[in-house]
């Protein structure tokens, strides 16, 4: 079964090494490869919005493949229609990542493209990607907009010219992101879990996560990743579709290097229409992330939700009456187990305590 690695932690550029040391990447790397870093800047907001990918992920990255002699890397995106690359690679902080490191940047919405036929559609594709010997896609975890969910899969949008992101709205999205991943192979994924939006792909709800998931199947690692957000991977349909062409597996073995519990509380999430559900007393960013997550997705479904709901390290030993989430919380009565527990095993564990389907 495939292997999913995850590492919780503020500080992603040492995570991000720590996790590509764990699993060994050199071994499939050369110093001859041209490797291509695909991260999402959608648009020009720094990453702190939950829209966009931490340069220091990157940066991780980059240090990675340096230390072990490759030389040959670019970095690669094409920002949405209604903003320029260029300005994202300046306000995202990437013009000055790419001096720093000596890489190139390439602005996908200038390069050549390529007609590739998958299954069902002619697609056209940028180059530079298909070119590259080694493709690493850092997408950033966060909701989407209409496919609910944004990650490995959907961020290959990013390497097709601007007039095929305009046809794929109109071919409703999940068919041909879908199959896009037949036609690009990602030979590594490295999400930027640290922060994401909570609704939209612009960013300006950040949820903070204070996570980095590594692995090399897109499909498991958006499976997964629903989960996280409090999807079934089934109310997704590009994951579906993704599996069933033959681009990965929808179940993975997962493996936590570290703990939650001991890492940094950096939590900075003010989400102020959720607030006032949960009593909260220094709870790690993982798990309030997930509670955030999981009480959006319940108001997205009108469905109500129990309040007060206790999380944190400061209820450990607490024996009381009405919901705690978390480990930390188990002497509650109704009490959702994890550390941190998935968005998705909150949701049903919530539903299960206010007698909802
Ligand atoms: S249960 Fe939640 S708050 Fe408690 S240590 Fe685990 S992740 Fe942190």
């Amino acid at each position: 079964m495939t292997k999913i690695y995850v590492k919780y932690g503020d500080q992603g550029l040492k995570m991000v090494k720590d996790i590509l040391d764990h699993m060994d990447i050199a071994k499939q790397l050369k110093s001859t490869m041209s490797i291509g870093i695909k991260p999402n800047l959608v648009l020009a907001k720094p990453s702190h919005s939950g829209a966009t990918t931490d340069p220091q992920v990157v940066a991780g990255i980059i240090e990675y493949l340096q230390d072990h002699g490759c030389k040959q890397i670019s970095i690669m995106e094409s920002s949405w229609l209604g903003d320029l690359t260029k300005r994202a690679w300046q306000v995202c902080g990437y013009t000055a990542l790419a001096k720093r490191y000596h890489v190139s940047l390439v602005d996908l919405k200038d390069d050549s493209v390529r007609s590739c036929q998958t299954e069902d559609y002619q697609l056209e594709v940028c180059s530079s990607p298909l070119n590259v010997d080694y493709l690493i896609n850092v997408p950033v975890l966060k909701a989407h907009c209409q496919t609910k969910l944004t990650c490995a899969l959907k961020n290959m949008k990013g390497c097709i010219p601007d007039q095929e992101k305009r046809r794929y709205h109109r071919l409703g999205l999940h068919g041909p992101i879908s199959q896009l991943n037949t036609a690009i192979n990602q030979n590594l994924i490295v999400v930027d879990s640290l922060i994401g939006d909570l609704t939209f792909e612009e960013g300006d709800t950040p949820v903070q996560m204070n996570r980095i998931i590594v692995g090399q199947d897109p499909v498991a690692i958006d499976a997964y990743c629903a989960e996280l957000l409090g999807y079934a991977p089934e109310e997704i349909d590009y994951i579906i579709l993704a599996n069933k062409l033959g681009v990965g597996q929808l179940s993975s073995n997962i493996i936590a290097l570290n703990q939650e519990y001991g890492q940094p509380i950096t939590t900075s999430t003010t989400i102020s229409h959720l607030r006032p559900f949960i009593n909260e007393d220094q709870a790690c960013s993982a798990c309030l992330g997930s509670l955030f997550h999981a009480l959006q997705r319940l108001r997205d479904k009108h469905q109500s939700i129990p309040s007060p709901i206790h999380i944190g390290q400061g209820y450990q030993n607490y024996i009381a009456e009405g919901i705690g989430v978390g480990r930390c919380t188990n002497g509650y009565q109704k009490n959702v187990p994890g550390c941190p527990p998935s968005a998705r095993e909150i949701i049903t564990k919530l539903r299960e305590f206010t007698n909802q389907s």
